[in-house]
């Protein structure tokens, strides 16, 4: 088996046998990205330099009898912050932006040995369902080129699918690490909100918002959890849990557990393949000794409504902040990268943009007049205007609009009363069943271009997923088969905290299948 088909749980042995060095496990995954990434498109920065000298030190620290830990590369999301490194969260106006502090989940994969091996693509601001909302480029499906990888997380989905990086990290508001893992066949875990320091996370919806691991198969979610999950003081929403290692919960023994099949998740606006491959992964549960029933939530059906207004509020207020005045673009201004200085509007300021998009390939930057005099609110609305895409200004405008005098009551505070009553469907549904079962997305991957005019079929993707962030909860994809030769996710439900119950299940159905173990059909993989 080629090296960089290995999975994080083999890399990691690898190295700590010796077997393989670093440099050789970072020289094979730049090959890799060097050899697909014209076809695939999944990162926006790659991070060659670092993660090259991360690596040689790190052998050279081994070589010199150190006990090193890891070795093993990761990429992130690119909104999780890097501290000097590139952090745009696919948006035109935090190009060039470089963040002076890492995010919590980063620091402590560094810590834990994992080399940085790039930011990946995803919709901007994690607003969509296919990364055609990033402001830089499409990202494709590795299955098929003509697909979407799904999003918003869905760089990071398709570069562990394409073997370009054994895992990665994503987000999840309503559903952006399990649908985009789901897309592109490979395993996704939301976490329990709170589970994940959101700290260095870019905040879309913080009641929403969650880090979680994308992997190609279960054992390698456990390993990349235990790194991430834990109390930080950083995050005062982070839960006060004790480190777990998740590890220990893959024993393939769900005998004598009790799943419930979600009706609403499962029936109308299912497409009926999909619907059919789930239901061959609950028989399969159920051969595993899983009692399985159908069980109902009755507010699910409103779930897409609540989030697109309880999302849309929350990042209506979050993305205030950029208004050309501390970060990122500022209109009429080319900002010098990485030194927080920025010219006065109208000033065409150092041209020293580095990384995706930079230097003057276009974009807003350098947009404004020379000599042009702006007021104070001239410049943030021309900076919004220039710097947000559609997507970003539609969720914005929806927020506004929801929390707005008059609307408040009639809109947001409902939502939020209705989500109450979710929660409360799932307490009823978890005090019966251990688990929740359902496809994690109601189709397979769509073609790109598909839905990007068409707001309302996109938002139709995380029809499934959504409910699991309105609640808390965890929930988990895994690859449950093909329909029109393209992979079909299983997604696994579970109460606050059961992230240990939940990859037990999965384990043991991954343990019984071999949907995992399917390569795309991807453009000629080298041996080395
Ligand atoms: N697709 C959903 C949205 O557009 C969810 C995104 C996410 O989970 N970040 O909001």
């Amino acid at each position: 088996m080629k090296l960089i088909e290995k999975t994080v749980t083999q890399l990691a042995a690898l190295l700590e046998a010796g077997e393989v060095t670093r440099a050789e496990v970072v020289e094979a995954y730049l090959e890799r990205i060097a050899s697909v990434e014209e076809a695939v498109a999944a990162f926006l920065y790659v991070n060659e330099d670092r993660a090259r000298k991360q690596a040689r030190l790190m052998d050279e620290a081994a070589e010199g009898g150190a006990a090193v830990l890891g070795g093993v590369p990761v990429a992130l999301k690119d909104n999780i912050c890097t501290k000097g490194i590139p952090t745009t969260c696919g948006s035109r106006i935090l190009e060039g932006y470089r963040p002076p502090y890492s995010a919590t989940a980063a620091v402590r994969l560094e810590k834990a040995g994992f080399i940085m091996l790039g930011k990946t693509n995803c919709d901007e601001f994690a607003m969509g369902s296919s990364t055609e909302n990033s402001g830089y480029h499409p990202t494709a499906n590795p299955w098929d080129l003509r697909r979407v990888p799904g999003g918003s997380s869905g760089g990071s989905a398709a570069a562990v699918a394409a073997f370009e990086v054994p895992c990665a990290l994503g987000s999840d508001t309503g559903g952006s690490i399990r649908q985009p893992a789901s897309f592109c066949g490979v395993v996704g875990l939301k976490p329990t909100y709170g589970l994940v320091s959101r700290y260095g996370l870019v905040a879309f919806a913080s009641s929403l918002d969650q880090i979680g691991p994308i992997t190609r198969d279960v054992a390698d979610a456990a390993a990349v959890l235990s790194v991430i999950a834990g109390h930080d003081p950083l995050d005062s929403t982070s839960a006060r849990v004790k480190p777990v290692d998740y590890t220990h919960a893959l024993v393939p023994d769900v005998d004598g557990l009790t799943a419930g099949v979600v009706t609403e998740l499962s029936g109308e606006g299912v497409d009926p393949e999909v619907r059919e491959r789930v239901g061959r992964a609950v028989e399969v549960l159920t051969e595993l000794g899983v009692e399985v029933e159908e069980c109902s939530l009755p507010h699910a059906r409103y779930a897409l409504d609540m989030y697109y207004i309880i999302a849309p509020a929350e990042a209506s207020s979050n993305l205030a902040r950029y208004d050309g005045t501390r970060y990122g673009y500022r209109h009429g201004v080319r900002r010098l990268a990485g030194t927080g200085e920025a010219g006065e509007a109208g000033e065409a300021g150092p041209d020293g943009v580095e990384g995706p998009g930079g230097g003057d390939s276009g974009g807003p930057g350098g947009s404004g007049r020379p000599g042009e005099r702006l007021s104070l609110l001239d410049m943030y609305v021309a900076t919004r205007r220039e710097g947000f895409g559609a997507e970003v200004k539609r969720r914005i405008m929806l927020g506004t609009y929801v929390l707005s005098a008059g609307y408040y009551e009639a809109y947001y505070l409902k939502a939020q009363k209705a989500r109450t009553l979710l929660r409360q469907d799932f307490e009823r549904a978890f005090a019966r069943y251990d688990f929740l079962v359902s496809p994690t997305s109601p189709t397979v991957a769509f073609p790109l271009g598909d839905r990007v005019d068409d707001p309302l079929r996109m938002y139709m993707a995380d029809l499934c997923t959504i409910p699991a962030n309105l609640a808390g909860i965890p929930a988990i994809s895994v690859p449950c088969g093909f329909a029109q030769g393209l992979p079909v996710g299983l997604q696994l439900m579970g109460p606050a905290f059961s992230e240990e119950l939940l990859l037990k299940v999965a384990f043991a159905y991954e343990q019984h299948t071999e949907h995992h173990t399917k390569k795309p059909p991807l453009l000629g993989v080298k041996r080395r």
